[in-house]
């Protein structure tokens, strides 16, 4: 098996202890010279500065590529553009561009008066300032607003035809969901890169929560899995296995990169990374 190349998502951190848990993370997973770090950005833009510097850090430190994520939501266009300005002048070189969910309490996105009314326009806008690789999320379980798998890949279509570069999928539990999508994608035309998002699992009861918000299957043996490994206290066993056999199926079935949902918690991500073949590289041993 050939191993694939990677890359890892960090949340800004909010606290001086989130802070030690990013430099951590950053610390363990920059050795095994990932293709880039994408920092999230908070509902709702919440974390517009804190991403910003997140980012930046990141960058600097790591001498890594970063990608900023950036949502549509909460800020008009001028407000959206310029966050991407600074981005760009903090050195950062590529953007996962984003509709964003709905505001707390809202069901259904609602733009900002005077800002971008969805991720097509956002994606545009950024093709035409020409600075940056453009990211773009992507659904394989399709997207809960969408209203079938076929809107849904069409979408995915018109974000690249806007001038995405590469796409990145939800998390998903099942090889399957991810090789149908990719078989899917590429009968409607689609043929820029489409990379797994990958979450290792280190709580099963938040994991299943988030995977029931964003539309994400969950399989009934999943659940079972689960019980079966808690009532014998191993669930960190039975994550890094699942994870590694995940990532191997795909592996198998020719993805070559693959992207992982760090949650700031390095150590299932690196185990499986390590399963994969995937080790660290001496010369980038020491984040600065
Ligand atoms: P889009 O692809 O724009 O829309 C999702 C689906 O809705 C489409 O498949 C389409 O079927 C339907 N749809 C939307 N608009 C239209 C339209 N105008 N016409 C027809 N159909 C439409 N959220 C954050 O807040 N911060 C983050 O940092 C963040 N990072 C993420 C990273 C990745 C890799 C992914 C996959 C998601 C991330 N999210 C993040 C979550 C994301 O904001 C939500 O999934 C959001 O609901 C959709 O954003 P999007 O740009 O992917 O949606």
């Amino acid at each position: 098996m050939t191993s694939p190349s990677v890359s890892f998502e960090v949340f800004p951190p909010k606290t001086v202890d989130a802070a030690f848990k990013l430099w951590d993370t950053a610390q363990a997973l920059a050795p095994l010279a990932p293709r880039f770090f994408s920092v999230t950005y908070g509902a709702g833009g919440s974390t517009r500065d804190l991403t910003h510097d997140a980012a930046h850090v990141l960058h600097r430190t790591s001498g890594l590529p970063v990608s900023a994520h950036l949502t549509c939501v909460g800020a008009s266009v001028a407000e959206t553009i310029e966050v991407a300005e600074k981005f760009h002048a903090a050195g950062v070189t590529d953007i996962v561009a984003l509709r964003g969910d709905p505001q707390a309490g809202a069901t259904q996105f609602t733009p900002h008066p005077e800002g971008f009314k969805n991720s097509v326009e956002l994606i545009e806008a950024l093709t035409i300032l020409d600075k940056f690789t453009i990211r773009v999320g992507a659904y394989p379980d399709s997207h809960p607003d969408a209203a079938s798998q076929h809107a849904n890949i069409q979408y995915l279509k018109r974000k690249f035809d806007a001038g995405a570069d590469e796409a990145i999928t939800q998390f998903f539990f099942e090889s399957e969901s991810f090789l149908r999508f990719r078989d899917q994608c590429a009968a409607a035309g689609i043929d820029k890169p489409i990379v797994p998002g990958i979450l290792p699992i280190t709580n099963w009861t938040s994991a299943r929560k988030f995977a029931e918000r964003c539309g994400t299957k969950i399989p009934a043996w999943l659940d079972e899995a689960y019980r079966a490994a808690e009532r014998d206290g191993r669930t960190e066993l039975l994550s890094t296995s699942l994870c590694a056999e995940l990532c191997s199926a795909l592996v198998d079935e020719g993805v070559d990169s693959l992207h992982f949902y760090t949650l700031n918690r390095p150590e299932l991500t690196r185990d499986v990374c390590r399963a994969l073949g995937v080790s660290p590289q001496s010369s980038l041993s020491n984040v600065a």
